[in-house]
């Protein structure tokens, strides 16, 4: 059934996600008149001040709320000196990436135009691929369970399913086709692992395999993470779709970040079978905190997966076009009109650049064609 109204969990959490979320909210208010889009929002606090102030990192019933909306939106939540007494930080996304199952971490690297080059190559503005990084195993699933024995010896294992290994493939497969429809990229699939040294990679790989081969249209590969540590920085604009193990995800995702100007231009959707988040990649960044430096592209280009994905599962052509003019939007700002945010030695502040993309879609200048 077709619907255009969409009940949101907005959790904006601290630091420079309470900002970035300001500037976000400031373009989803921007597309709901512009697309006749409707958002009822449920705002939950949530974090490590939240427990510092409470004794709990979301309040009792948070968990159930984001649970019932049709997508969360996510600021940012952690903070450096706000710790559980183990000395463990306080993450409540990745419990959340637990709780709902959000197995799929995308994570889209893609060069904005005007945003100043990191690498000094011309196929620089070519660079659009998407790091999938698996969310609920791997290497996490011994968050919190990790053993020091005798303060000898610590262990932590990893831990690759077949089920979920089935998910993240399919799931890659589907995204390849689907930009290989939307965007003309080549509908490839890398798998990036470590299959020559571990089982449980070579059994990832297996299990990737075959059920890559189950979408006959798909260019289906494997690539080994440190290969590829070094190719996304000699030939990104050479990959599409990477989906990888949950560990190396995170840290192959602040690289792409790095290749497209910094965390502040990295977007991300953590997807499961019935439910969805999105954030941007960064954190709280409590060093440039409370200033109003921060660049909200990322949050901004989240909130354009969220709508891509609401308009996908609920059938709204108004909320995939939405997404599509929000990105239009970016684009336009920073290649056009000059927009500069302070991590790429400008001095447009978070306010202004929600507010320039929220002006750009309510005057329709970068509305899809
Ligand atoms: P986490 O562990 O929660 O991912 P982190 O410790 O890796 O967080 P981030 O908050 O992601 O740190 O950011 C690292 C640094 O990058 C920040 O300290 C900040 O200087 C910069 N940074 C991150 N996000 C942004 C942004 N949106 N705009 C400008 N600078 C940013």
């Amino acid at each position: 059934m077709t619907s255009n109204s969409f009940h949101l969990a907005v959790m904006p959490g601290e630091g420079i996600g309470l900002e970035v979320m300001e500037a976000a909210a400031t373009v989803l208010g921007a597309v709901e008149k512009r697309f006749e889009l409707s958002f009822h929002q449920e705002h939950i606090p949530g974090g490590a001040h939240h427990y510092k102030e409470t004794g709990a990192i979301l309040p009792k019933d948070g968990l159930e709320r984001a649970g019932k909306s049709d997508a969360i939106l996510f600021g940012a939540m952690g903070w450096p000196d706000i710790r559980f007494p183990d000395g463990t930080e306080i993450a409540p996304q990745l419990d959340m990436r637990m709780a709902f199952e959000l197995y799929a971490g995308v994570r889209p690297i893609r060069a904005i135009p005007g945003v100043p080059p990191v690498l000094a190559h011309e196929r620089w503005k070519d660079i659009d691929l998407v790091i999938v990084r698996e969310s609920t195993e791997g290497m996490f699933a011994s968050r919190g369970k990790g053993e020091i024995i005798d303060d000898k010896e610590a262990r932590d294992t990893q831990v690759i399913t077949r089920k979920v290994t089935e998910q993240l493939t399919d799931f890659c497969c589907k995204l390849a086709r689907n930009r290989r429809e939307t965007r003309g990229t080549p509908g490839r699939v890398t798998l990036v692992d470590k299959a020559n040294v571990f089982r449980s990679f070579a059994f990832m790989r297996k299990v990737f395999y075959e059920t890559a081969a189950k979408h006959p249209d798909i260019d289906a590969r494997h690539h080994y993470i440190d290969a590829m540590a070094l190719d996304l920085v000699r030939r990104p604009w050479d990959f599409d779709v990477l989906p990888t193990e949950n560990l190396f995800g995170d840290i192959l995702s602040d690289l792409g970040a790095g290749l497209i100007g910094g965390m502040g231009f990295a977007p991300s959707a953590d997807i499961g079978a019935a439910h969805g988040m999105f954030q941007p990649s960064h954190g709280t960044a409590p060093d440039i905190a409370g200033k109003g430096v921060a660049n909200p592209t990322a949050m901004i280009l989240s909130v354009a997966m969220m709508l891509d994905w609401l308009g996908e599962r609920h059938g709204s052509s108004a909320a995939r076009d939405a997404a599509r003019a929000i990105e239009l939007s970016v684009d336009h700002a920073f290649g056009t009109m000059n927009l500069r945010t302070y991590d790429i030695g400008g001095r447009h502040g978070t306010r202004h650049i929600g507010n320039t993309i929220a002006e750009l879609i309510r005057n329709g200048q970068a509305d899809p064609q």
